[in-house]
């Protein structure tokens, strides 16, 4: 069972960014407003996250980690957020298995906080009380130390770093009203912090730079409520901005972020009419489809959606951004 589960844990996780983008999420989930990561050796050695959100009862801590058990678990009995983030219990079940993980973590109406280890799926002893503020903080230490294969084919280091903080980066311009900072273990230096009251703009200036800040339009697709599309707004850059370097597209569906292939082929595309041959454009879109239409299982990792009607989902947010781009066009 212990190896099932281990290589069900590695095709969820696949590197130390998946971990990340799991953490990220919950802390969200959770309602902090403040999200402060520290790593160590790009995630695989020390990967922390410490957010001040709703915190995890002392009871649910034993069944954290066990595998789909999400719905148990009393904190969010706002059962609408499982639509959202399509919930199924399997992100700290998967990194405990491949991983040390602990769990410190203080609800509100809590005394004090209660600490957890936890290895393959089951805790280890008892939660021991320990000082600390309202919030939970997950501590993933030597990710991947039993699963050597891909340890060597992750080559450590910075590849990863910067794979983190273009997830830190995607979040942190998507979620108003929350603070994030990434730090490497033992600086004081900020990688990377954003601020909770910033704008979009300001938010992506920060994080990528004044060049595309400066060169943004804002996108605002019209609801289409037969199609299953609740909104869709955004920002991309306008047909005079120029960088060699490009940022793949930034697609929120639902809260989460995903990458969809067709989708940015289509965006890609239609810049290639307007502008000439190596212009790399910024897109940002934060689309939100009728709960009921979106399949976000689709795939372990949760990357990828599906979703009713994506043709014409798809096919009014092109025009949308052709008109915008059109009409800049003289
Ligand atoms: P899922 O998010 O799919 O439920 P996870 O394994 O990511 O599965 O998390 C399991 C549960 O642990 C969450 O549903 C939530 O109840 C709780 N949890 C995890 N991280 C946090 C956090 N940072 N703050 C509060 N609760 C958390
Ligand atoms: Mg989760």
């Amino acid at each position: 069972i212990d190896v099932v589960n281990k290589i069900a844990a590695g095709e969820i996780i696949v590197a130390p960014e998946n971990a990340l983008k799991e953490l990220l999420e919950n802390a969200i989930d959770a309602k902090s407003t403040s999200i402060d990561i520290i790593i160590q050796d790009g995630g695989l050695k020390l990967l922390q996250m410490t957010d001040n959100g709703v915190g995890i009862y002392k009871e649910d801590l034993p069944i954290l980690c066990e595998r789909f058990t999400t719905s148990k678990l009393s904190t969010f009995e706002d059962l609408n957020s499982i639509g959202t983030y399509g919930f199924r219990g399997e992100a700290l079940a998967s990194i405990s298995h491949i991983s040390r993980l602990t769990v410190t973590t203080k609800t509100k109406d809590s005394a004090c906080a209660y600490r957890a280890i936890y290895q393959e799926g089951r805790m280890v002893g008892e939660p021991k009380p320990v000082a600390g503020k309202d919030g939970t903080q997950i501590l993933i230490e030597d990710l991947f130390y039993n699963v050597p294969s891909r340890l060597r084919s992750l080559k450590g280091g910075n590849e990863q770093l910067s794979k983190i903080l273009d997830v830190v980066a995607r979040y942190a311009i998507n979620t108003d009203g929350v603070a994030f900072s990434v730090k490497k273990a033992g600086d004081t230096l900020n990688l990377l912090a954003v601020r909770a009251n910033n704008s979009t703009k300001d938010k992506v200036r920060t994080v990528f730079g004044s060049a595309v800040a400066s060169e943004l339009l804002p996108i605002a697709v019209e609801k289409s409520e037969e199609i299953g599309l609740l909104s869709c707004e955004g920002q991309i850059t306008n047909t005079s901005y120029y960088s060699k370097k490009s940022v793949s597209p930034i697609f929120f569906i639902n809260g989460r972020l995903v990458s969809c292939d067709p989708l940015k082929r289509m965006i890609t595309q239609l810049y290639s009419s307007f502008l000439p041959k190596g212009h790399k454009p910024f897109v940002y879109l934060r689309i939100d489809i009728k709960r009921e239409n979106l399949d976000v299982n689709v795939h372990p990792t949760k990357r990828e959606v599906r979703f009713l009607f994506e043709d014409e989902i798809f096919q009014v947010i092109f025009q949308s951004i052709q008109a915008k781009l059109g009409s800049l066009d003289h």
